[in-house]
């Protein structure tokens, strides 16, 4: 099967936005906290949450223990190396305009869309706003560093690249493998997976209700900032 069509059937098994929508979110009132030192793993923050919460990556509580355990599980089997984490809590801000400039975009490119129509087309690319995960404080993007510090090679970096789909065959070897090493750690730390970004896993969020047939989510979008 060739890359394009291969990509196609991946993607035809991804989460639509109409089944985000779908789930709903009963707020169980965890606070965000910053990671701190406790995770011994790396934490640097994206230059846009910077304005919101400087240095510091926040996240919902519950996940600090499931991020110290997902790093305990990966050390245990593979003791050089460690985990990055690059984002967490994700100012709604930031992922309105992000998803205002590609709806404009598609809509651009295809006048007929309207309504519902529009923002599944465009959640392929951006998570519509109101069932995106980041925003909850319950997804984290993390990434496999070495002893050193430096990051992995994982196939591609954190950004949109069809190459960056999990299960994609037509990567190397190691870079495969790799990705399922930080997919299997996170996972027995309790966090939910995403087939189209090797990076992302959630606790608590819509996409993790979905993965654990969860009759509702944990975590509401919220506004926060120091
Ligand atoms: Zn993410």
């Amino acid at each position: 099967m060739d890359k394009e069509s291969y990509y196609a059937l991946l993607e035809s098994k991804f989460l639509t936005y109409r089944e985000y929508a779908s789930i709903p979110v009963r707020d169980n009132g965890d606070p965000l906290v910053s990671i701190g030192p406790e995770f011994e793993g790396k934490v640097a923050n994206y230059e846009s949450m910077r304005p919101y919460t400087g240095d510091s990556i926040y996240v919902r509580s519950q996940l600090i223990p499931m991020l110290i355990s997902a790093r305990k599980v990966l050390k245990t089997v593979f003791p050089d190396y460690d985990l990055k984490v690059v984002c967490g809590y994700r100012h709604p801000e930031i992922q309105e305009k992000t998803f205002a400039s590609h709806l404009e975009k598609i809509q651009a490119e295809d006048p007929s869309l309207k309504g519902d129509d529009l923002k599944e087309a465009v959640h392929r690319f951006v998570a519509v706003p109101e069932v995106a995960g980041h925003p909850t404080g319950g997804a984290v993007d993390v990434m496999l560093i070495d002893s050193a510090g430096n990051d992995l090679n994982m196939g591609t970096s954190i950004e949109d690249s069809k190459d960056s789909y999990v299960h994609s065959p037509f990567i190397d070897k190691d870079v495969w493998h790799r990705r399922q090493i930080l997919r299997t750690s996170m996972l027995q730390a309790g966090f939910a997976p995403t087939d189209s970004e090797w990076w992302h896993f959630s606790y608590g969020d819509r996409e993790w209700a979905k993965y654990y047939n969860q009759s509702a989510a944990l975590f509401e979008q919220l506004r926060f900032q120091l």
